[in-house]
């Protein structure tokens, strides 16, 4: 018998497929569209590792052509998953129009993982689209998805980006590409709105019941389980958006098919993080009447989880009365609990340890005033934790100046030494953000010239984004004030 000589390495997909279990009318199985002549771009190393995976297999002709999706894994069975959602308002029907599901990942910890090829080729659900993905959109998810990551923020994570060497049309020809998305799930608020208006109430069950034991399994012990499920995904936005808050992240696009059940980041397309404090900035073209900025974020998470609430309502009650009552009574919690979580890490921002009741008048007017003077909304806490105020025209003013003293005798009213609040504001201010200039260069360099080193280092200067390094100093740098603001583009 012929042998090459050469050992076979098992890559470890270790697939099951729970989701393909569901009743039909929840996905469509459909393989992979093959490409041409596929890449690899960039994988992740230390995600493939806790995952199971062997880097070196995933490197080899085999492992690429599963990261291409011109070969199906042992175990998978690839799916596209139907979902609805409320796009800028407006339902719609959905579905993954150019994402497909291979299988659950059972890694060597027994965590259950969706991964996903995203930019595989034409679903049932791609209406006009054409199934594909271009490389600067998914270096971009890769980026961003693995900066959140690094900032401690809930997020789908990114295994890898391949090239399919096609060119796929956009404004203009593009190199067409794949990403390997890991996530907890694709359960999204859209997932429910597509059951409770296409399927049964059997049906609905049967997804609430498979959310509850895939994300919140202390719940099924309860004798109200699909009321717990409400309130842990109420509970579980409330945190994510604080975060995305507190860190100025932009999602972009938050429509209903966005929004995780898992508590996770999801859809990196227009996001981006804001520089200069402004709660009114957008940067999505396709976000004209400011329905996603950064200050209306919270409003927003909680106007979609009324609509999650909307599809428990036979669920929750006989009474349809009592069912809505209920919902109402949960819904209205989020504010409150967002709050907490927002003032809670405001609070460590400012180095503060204890609650005192003029603390958040003392935030409020720091933001307002770095609104006022266009300070830049990183580097103003980065520069209150080092103390290094430099001359810019919010350190300047005279009501920075007595709002410093106001803050100083604040942190003098707590027990805890300065040390211990600088040490606190190092874990809690990031010392640099993916600056948009920054991501940009990045993608202009890998996908015009070819030149994946510009970010790769700039991944690397991200990976410890709470580190304050001599050589993230570099990458702190807010963009120059220019005439055109920054502009994100959506499904590309
Ligand atoms: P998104 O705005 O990325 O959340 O996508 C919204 C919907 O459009 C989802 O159903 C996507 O699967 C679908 N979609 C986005 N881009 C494409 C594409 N190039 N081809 C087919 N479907 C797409
Ligand atoms: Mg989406």
């Amino acid at each position: 018998m012929m042998t090459t000589g050469k050992a076979i390495i098992e890559t470890g997909w270790n697939l099951d497929n729970s989701y393909a279990r569901l009743p039909k009318t929840f996905f469509t199985n459909q393989n992979p569209i093959p490409v041409r002549s596929p890449k690899l771009i960039i994988l992740n190393d230390s995600l493939a590792a806790s995952l199971g995976l062997d880097v070196q297999a995933l490197q080899s002709k085999e492992g690429i052509a599963v990261l291409a999706g011109n070969q199906i894994p042992e175990g998978a069975l690839p799916l596209a998953q139907a979902y609805a959602g409320h796009q800028f308002g407006n339902f719609t029907l959905l579905g993954d129009g150019r994402a497909l599901l291979l299988g659950e990942q059972i890694t060597p910890l027994g965590e259950r993982v969706d991964i996903q090829l995203k930019g595989s080729g034409r679903t049932p659900y791609s209406r006009r689209g054409d199934g594909r993905a271009a490389l600067g959109p998914m270096l971009r998810e890769y980026i961003i998805s693995e900066a959140m990551r690094a900032l401690g923020i809930a997020t789908t994570r990114s295994l890898a980006v391949v090239t399919t060497g096609e060119s796929i049309m956009r404004e203009t020809d593009q190199p067409g590409a794949i990403l390997t998305r890991v996530a907890a799930s694709h359960l999204r608020v859209g997932t429910f709105q597509y059951v409770s208006n296409w399927g049964s109430v059997d049906d609905l069950r049967v997804l609430a019941d498979y959310t509850v034991q895939r994300h919140f399994s202390e719940a099924e012990a309860g004798t109200t389980p699909y009321l717990f499920l409400l309130q842990e995904v109420i509970k579980r936005q409330a945190v994510l958006i604080a975060q995305w808050q507190l860190v100025g992240f932009i999602h972009g696009v938050m429509n209903t098919d966005n929004m995780a059940l898992s508590g996770e980041t999801i859809d990196y397309g227009p996001c981006a993080f804001m520089d200069a404090y402004d709660p009114t900035t957008v940067f999505s073209s396709i976000d004209m009447h400011g329905r996603y900025a950064y200050g209306n974020q919270p409003h927003i998470a909680g106007w979609n989880l009324a609509r999650f609430a909307e599809t428990l309502l036979p669920l929750l009650d006989a009474n349809q009365d009592q069912a809505i009552k209920l919902a109402q009574d949960e819904i209205s919690k989020f504010t409150e609990l967002y709050h907490y979580h927002w003032l809670t890490g405001m609070r460590k921002k400012l180095g503060l340890f204890n609650e005192d009741m003029q603390d958040e008048s003392l935030i409020e007017s720091l933001l307002s005033m770095m609104h006022k003077y266009h300070a830049d909304y990183t580097n103003t806490f980065r520069a209150l934790t080092f103390d290094t105020q430099s001359d810019n025209a919010l350190f300047c003013s005279t009501e920075f100046a007595q709002w410093y003293e106001l803050w100083q005798a604040r942190l003098d009213r707590q027990q805890e030494a300065k040390a211990s609040s600088q040490q606190l504001m190092k874990s809690s201010n990031p010392a640099l953000i993916p600056r948009n200039h920054r991501v940009e260069a990045a993608l202009d360099a890998a996908v015009k010239q070819g030149d994946y080193s510009v970010m790769k280092h700039l991944l690397n200067v991200l990976s410890n984004p709470y580190a304050h390094s001599p050589e993230q100093t570099d990458y702190s740098t807010p963009p120059a004030r220019s005439a055109h603001p920054y502009r994100t583009f959506c499904g590309t």
